[in-house]
């Protein structure tokens, strides 16, 4: 009997201790969007294409284990909604004209959006 009442007010005491002890910590949150995480310089984000580099040789393409994520036509465009950021294509472009930056807020209200080309970087 002395025990049913007890034990709800052990474990309610128990979780209130829970609640202040975490509460006195710092946070590990961030309020996102308006505070970012920030990552490291090697991190693979979105890519950077560009174009005054490029010879058009169609390495990317070859190594991109992503079918019909890249591709080089009239203009230059990865489609990042097909990317899996494996960084294949930076790491065999012989001219350095692909690298990752460390931007990771990628989504967009429109999946056309996530294909970015060549005239998104302004190059013309
Ligand atoms: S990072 Fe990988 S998946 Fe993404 S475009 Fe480059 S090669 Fe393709
Ligand atoms: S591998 Fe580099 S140089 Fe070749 S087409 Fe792709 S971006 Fe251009």
């Amino acid at each position: 009997m002395i025990n049913e009442f007890f034990n709800p007010v052990k474990e309610l005491a128990k979780g209130l201790s829970i609640i202040l002890k975490n509460g006195l910590k710092n946070r590990v949150t961030l309020k996102y969007p308006e505070e970012q995480e920030k990552v490291r310089n090697n991190f693979r984000g979105k890519i950077k294409y560009e174009k005054d580099k490029c010879i058009k040789c169609g390495n990317c393409i070859k190594v991109c284990p992503a079918a019909g994520c890249i591709s080089i036509n009239e203009y230059f465009s990865i489609d990042m909604s097909q990317c899996i950021f494996c960084g294949n294509c930076v790491e065999y472009c012989p001219v350095n004209a692909l690298s990752h930056t460390v931007e990771y807020t990628l989504a967009q209200s429109k999946k056309d959006n996530l294909i970015l080309k060549e005239e998104i970087y302004g190059n013309d």
